[in-house]
């Protein structure tokens, strides 16, 4: 991580542990946590995940999304977002929700609703956070590719590595849903189709990636085992 990033990561722990005892005490109790995270080879933005106490599992899993499975995505598809987190807010709030009432899986928010974030503040440049929110478990049950997921899944229940595949599937799904609404934030009057397409294709692409190289590592294990009979 560049050392900006991990200074900014100081400066806004700092800045939350300033604030008056009465209110951290509260927002504790009301199960209120906040997790810092951000794609290791770009210098923007930093998100903060501001999540409920009960749902830390998932918390991590979006924390682990951006600074793990984003390198592993390959470079072509990084780079399709290179300008949009290059002009992106220096910080970014996620705000991890369960369902959306809508059905929506993510949405930009105009302004910044979380409290210690809606105000420009030197602990964040003194710049405007941007804001979005994502329904995890609707990304959960998503169909973004039916026909291909489908397909997927067969070809992992085979190996019966299907769980270990849903979970990174997940993770990427969780990744194209950030990137997208990371691209309503940064360019607001792109139109809904492009940046779909966009983030649709980083999905796509970054699945089948995984795909292939998961499947010829699986089959090397069953060729091994199959010469270990003989
Ligand atoms: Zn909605
Ligand atoms: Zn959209």
């Amino acid at each position: 991580m560049c050392p900006e990033k991990s200074n900014l990561k100081t400066a806004i722990w700092n800045y939350l542990e300033s604030r008056p005892r009465i209110v951290r005490w509260r927002e504790w109790l009301s199960g209120r946590r906040y997790r810092l995270a951000s794609v290791p080879d770009r210098s923007r933005p930093l998100y903060v995940i501001a999540y409920r106490v009960r749902d830390k599992g998932r918390a991590a899993e979006v924390g682990r999304a951006l600074e793990l499975d984003w390198v592993e995505v390959p470079a072509q598809c990084r780079e399709y977002y290179d300008e949009i987190l290059f002009r992106a807010p220096q910080l970014v709030v996620i705000q991890l929700h369960r369902t959306n009432v809508c059905g929506c899986l993510g949405h930009r928010h105009a302004a910044v609703s979380e409290a210690p974030f809606a105000m420009p503040h030197d602990a964040f440049g003194g710049e405007q956070a941007g804001e979005m929110d994502i329904a995890c478990e609707q990304i959960l049950t998503w169909q973004a590719l039916p026909l291909s997921d489908t397909a997927l899944d067969a070809k992992f229940l085979q190996g019966s590595r299907l769980e270990e595949f849903h979970a990174k599937q997940f993770r990427l799904r969780v990744l194209s849903i950030i990137l997208h609404e990371t691209n309503h934030v940064v360019f607001p009057n792109e139109p809904e189709t492009s940046i779909r397409e966009r983030s649709l294709n980083f999905y796509r692409e970054a699945l089948a990636d995984y795909t292939e190289k998961a499947v010829a590592t699986l089959s090397f294990t069953l060729d091994r085992s199959f010469s270990r009979l003989e």
